[in-house]
């Protein structure tokens, strides 16, 4: 039920996207909002608040979740894929990149997947084509997969 990878040990330097966020929101990333953001990067997916805390098993649960809720009020967190009370958490979009998400609906896993551009194009043009129907100017979108994750495939 975890969204990825491992996740790094010793207070890492976050990416260059994430300070700039983080300067522009007047956001100081003290250890715990460093150590959140790191265990964000090693995810594959948006990832739950008590998934972190068993990869982040030396920053306090009520820190975590502080650190969190600021971290989403300054842009450099989203909150996406609320199931059933629980939230998910990730790197903003425009940290991360644009990307669309596989959501599995028996286990609740999200995983992050890129389209080519060409795909996301016609994607887009799609897109485009509703939102001018409706005379609405679209500015973005996100595309949900649904379904059963491999690992709940698997008997
Ligand atoms: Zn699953
Ligand atoms: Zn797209």
């Amino acid at each position: 039920m975890t969204g990825g990878s491992t996740a790094p040990t010793a207070d890492p330097a976050p990416g260059e996207h994430v300070l700039r966020r983080a300067a522009d929101a007047g956001l100081r990333l003290t250890r715990a909002r460093r150590a959140v953001v790191a265990a964000l990067e090693a995810c594959t997916g948006p990832t739950t608040a008590a998934d972190l805390a068993e990869r982040l098993t030396d920053v306090p649960i009520s820190s975590l979740y502080r650190s969190l809720a600021v971290l989403v009020d300054a842009g450099v967190v989203a909150r996406v894929h609320e199931t059933e009370g629980t939230a998910r958490f990730e790197l903003a979009e425009d940290i991360t990149g644009h990307h669309h998400h596989l959501v599995c609906r028996s286990c609740g896993t999200v995983i992050d997947v890129r389209p080519t551009s060409s795909a996301d194009d016609t994607i887009a043009g799609i897109v485009e084509a509703e939102a001018a129907r409706h005379g609405f100017t679209a500015t973005g979108h996100h595309v949900d997969i649904e379904g059963v994750c491999a690992a709940c495939r698997t008997p």
